[in-house]
């Protein structure tokens, strides 16, 4: 099975590393799943779960925004902050899905603090759903 190495890295530092059979991200025009010998690409990322998928496990990692790199042999996620499974303090994220819960119930929609609410409720998700609750 051919492998692709793909490195997830933040300004805090690296995050995860590994040779991938498959990596699947959530970009801004959509999903993107990247096999070994992709075409060379760059795309911003939207706030959502990476998939790293290598014999027959799937790692998951959050990803709150940045840019994906891809060459035919390697992927780089620059990731604006970014959390693999046990760096997630699900209370801390449960207490940010509430607090953005409710600001969105305040917030009008056009207003800037419910673009801002909508984007901590997503980035929350997130990890909720990385570390498995
Ligand atoms: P909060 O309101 O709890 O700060 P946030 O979504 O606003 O959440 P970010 O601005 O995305 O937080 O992230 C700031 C830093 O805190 C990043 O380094 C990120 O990895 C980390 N971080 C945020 N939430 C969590 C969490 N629940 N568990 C672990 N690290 C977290």
């Amino acid at each position: 099975m051919s492998t692709i190495s793909v490195n997830v890295v933040t300004p805090d530092g690296a995050i995860y590393e590994g040779d991938m059979e498959m990596v699947s991200v959530r970009a801004q025009s959509g999903e993107l799943g990247i096999l070994p010998g992709h075409i060379p690409l760059v795309a911003p990322l939207a706030v959502g779960a990476v998939r790293l998928k290598y014999e027959a496990k799937i790692d998951l990692v959050s990803v709150s925004g940045g840019f994906i790199e891809v060459r035919p042999d390697n992927v780089t996620i620059l990731a604006e902050a970014a959390e693999a499974p046990s760096n997630i303090d699900v209370e801390r994220a449960q207490q940010a899905k509430k607090r953005a819960e409710d600001r969105l119930e305040r917030a009008k929609q056009e207003e800037i603090d419910f673009k801002r609410a909508q984007l901590a409720l997503e980035r929350a998700r997130t990890r909720l759903e990385v570390a498995g609750k």
